[in-house]
C-alpha cells in the first residue's frame, strides 16, 4: 500500500485503520512483558535503513519520540532522524518531574500538558510494560518569607477555584508527608498530581514503542539540509538523503538553527539547565521539591526582553533569582538544580551556580548540606522567546510542523504535545487546545 493510500484509509475512518496499523497495535499491545527499559539498547540504530516516509520526525528527545510512536500507532510510515542517540540532550539530562495540578474544570493547554502527560506516563509504565520508574510521588514547595506566603495563598486559591488539585499545607502537615523538610519554613504547596521518573528510561522507552509500532529510528542522522520539494521535503543528512511527505521538527533547543535551513525563523533559544547528584542512600525524600522564591520573584518581573525569555535565573550575566527543583532517583542518588541561563549553545556546569542551588536546597531539605556532591551535570532547554510553546503547522511551508518550546517543563509535556501534533497530522484538523500554541504566532520568514 502507498503512504498515501495509507494515510486517505486514516482520515476516511480514523476509529478502523488499515490492516497494517492493525497488526502494529497488536504488536504494542504484546509488547508489555518484554519491555522492560532495561532490555532496551543504549542505541537504536535500524537494522535496515530506510530513506524514504510519509513523515520524518527530526529528533530523536521525548518531543520527538512521543511524535514518532504515536503516528505509528496510528498507522502511519514514519523515519525519525536523531544525530546523536536517543535522549542524548536535554530528555535525557533532566530532573525527571512531570505532571501538574490535575485537570482542572475547564482543561486548556497547560492541563493538556501536564495531566494528559501523566496519563501517558501510566500507560507506557502500567499498560505497555515499560519500566520508566514513573512514580504519581506529589511535589513539596518550600514558602520561605511572608511575601512568598501571600503569593502562594492567593494562587492555591485561584487554582483551586479552577478545580485544580493543590493545597497549601502548614510546615507541621508537610513533615508528616516529607519528614526532611525544613520545620523552620512557612509552609508548602501540595500538588498530588506532580510526579517523577527516569528521564533516558522514559525518553528511550517512547523510541522503542515508536519502534514495535513500525517507526523506524535511526540515530548518528545530523540533518545538514532541507529542502522543500514539490510533494514534501528532501533531506541531507551527513550520511544519507531522505525523502518524506511531512516534516516534523522536535530538534528542542536546536529549533533556530534548524529551522534556518529552511529559510525560516523559529523563536527559541537555548537555555542552560545544571543539576548534581549526591552518593546513593536509603530512601529519605519522597515527594519531588521545589522553592517558591523564583515563581514569586518572576511575578513581580519575569526578566523577559526581545532577546531574553521570560523566566530565567540570570539575565546579562547576573543572578536574578534562585529557582530549585529535586528529588531522590531509584538508585538513591538525591539530585537538585534550578539554574536557566541564556548562554548560547554553551553548556557544561558552572561551579558557583551549584553551590548557591545545594545552598537552596539545603533551606528546604536540611539533610543535603550534609551529603557531598558526587557529580554534576547540565543540559540546553529550548526556551521560546515569548515563554509559550510551539506546537502545530508552519503555514509557511507545506506539510511542516513543529512539537518544541517545551522549556523548563518538556519532560513532563513532551509526551502528550507530541501526540497532540500526531493527532493533528493523522486527523488533518488542529486539537482545539493547540490555538494557545499555534506557531504562526511567531515563527517568520528568515
Ligand atoms: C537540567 C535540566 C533539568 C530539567 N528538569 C525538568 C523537569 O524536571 N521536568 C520537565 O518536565 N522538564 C525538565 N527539563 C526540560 C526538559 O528536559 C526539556 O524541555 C525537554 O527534554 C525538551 O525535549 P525535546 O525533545 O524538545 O528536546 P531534546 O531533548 O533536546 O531533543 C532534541 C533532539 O534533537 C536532536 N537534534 C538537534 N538538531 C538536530 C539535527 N540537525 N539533526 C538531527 N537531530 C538533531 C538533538 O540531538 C536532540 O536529541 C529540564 C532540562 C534540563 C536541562
Amino acid at each position: 500500500m502507498t503512504t498515501d493510500k495509507r494515510r486517505q484509509g486514516n482520515q476516511a475512518n480514523p476509529g478502523k485503520n488499515t490492516a497494517t496499523a492493525f497488526t502494529r497495535r497488536r504488536l504494542i499491545a504484546g509488547a508489555g512483558a518484554l519491555a522492560a527499559a532495561s532490555m532496551l539498547p543504549a542505541s537504536l540504530k535500524a537494522q535496515t535503513r530506510r530513506t524514504e516516509a510519509e513523515v520524518i520526525v527530526i529528533g530523536g528527545g521525548i518531543a520527538g519520540s512521543s511524535t514518532a510512536f504515536h503516528l505509528a500507532e496510528q498507522g502511519h510510515d514514519v523515519i525519525l532522524l536523531e544525530r546523536g542517540e536517543i535522549a542524548s540532550e536535554a530528555s535525557g539530562q533532566n530532573m525527571g518531574g512531570v505532571g501538574g495540578n490535575g485537570w482542572g474544570n475547564n482543561p486548556d493547554l497547560l492541563s493538556y500538558l501536564t495531566a494528559g502527560g501523566v496519563e501517558i506516563y501510566k500507560r507506557m509504565q502500567l499498560d505497555l510494560g515499560y519500566d520508566m520508574e514513573f512514580r504519581l510521588s506529589g511535589t513539596m514547595t518550600a514558602i520561605a518569607t511572608e511575601a512568598e506566603y501571600e503569593f502562594q495563598q492567593d494562587r492555591v486559591a485561584a487554582l483551586q477555584a479552577g478545580g485544580y488539585d493543590v493545597h497549601l499545607l502548614s510546615t507541621r502537615e508537610a513533615r508528616a508527608i516529607e519528614p526532611e523538610a525544613n520545620p523552620d519554613l512557612l509552609g508548602f504547596v501540595h500538588s498530588p498530581q506532580r510526579g517523577q521518573a527516569d528521564p533516558v528510561k522514559s525518553t528511550r522507552a517512547f523510541a522503542h514503542a515508536a519502534e514495535m509500532a513500525g517507526a523506524a529510528i535511526q540515530t548518528g542522522e545530523n540533518v545538514v539540509s532541507i529542502d522543500p520539494q514539490s510533494n514534501g521535503y528532501a533531506i541531507r543528512t551527513d550520511n544519507s538523503e531522505y525523502r518524506c511527505q511531512t516534516l516534523v521538527l522536535a530538534t528542542g533547543a536546536w529549533c533556530g538553527p534548524v529551522g534556518n535551513l529552511l529559510g525560516i525563523n523559529i523563536p527559541i533559544v537555548p537555555v542552560r539547565g545544571q543539576m548534581w547528584a549526591t552518593e546513593s542512600l536509603p530512601m529519605r525524600v519522597f515527594n519531588t521539591i521545589g522553592s517558591s522564591e523564583s515563581s514569586y520573584d518572576w511575578s513581580i518581573d519575569n526578566g523577559s526582553d526581545a532577546v531574553t525569555p521570560p523566566n530565567c535565573t540570570h539575565k546579562n550575566g547576573r543572578r536574578t533569582t534562585r529557582h530549585l527543583y529535586g528529588r531522590q532517583r531509584k538508585n538513591g542518588e538525591i539530585i537538585f538544580g534550578g539554574d536557566r541561563e541564556s548562554l548560547g549553545y554553551i553548556s557544561g556546569t558552572d561551579p558557583d551556580g551549584i553551590a548557591v542551588n545545594r545552598g537552596h536546597a539545603a533551606e528546604v531539605i536540611p539533610l543535603v548540606a550534609s551529603l557531598p556532591i558526587a557529580r554534576t551535570w547540565s543540559g540546553l532547554m529550548p526556551f521560546a522567546l515569548d515563554g509559550s510553546p510551539i506546537i502545530g503547522k508552519i503555514p509557511l511551508r507545506d506539510n511542516l510542523y513543529i512539537v518544541s518550546g517545551l522549556a523548563s517543563s518538556g519532560f513532563g509535556r513532551g509526551p502528550m504535545a507530541g501526540k497532540l501534533v500526531a493527532d493533528y497530522i493523522h486527523s488533518g484538523h488542529r486539537p482545539g487546545v493547540l490555538a494557545e500554541s499555534d506557531p504562526a504566532r511567531c515563527v517568520t520568514e528568515a
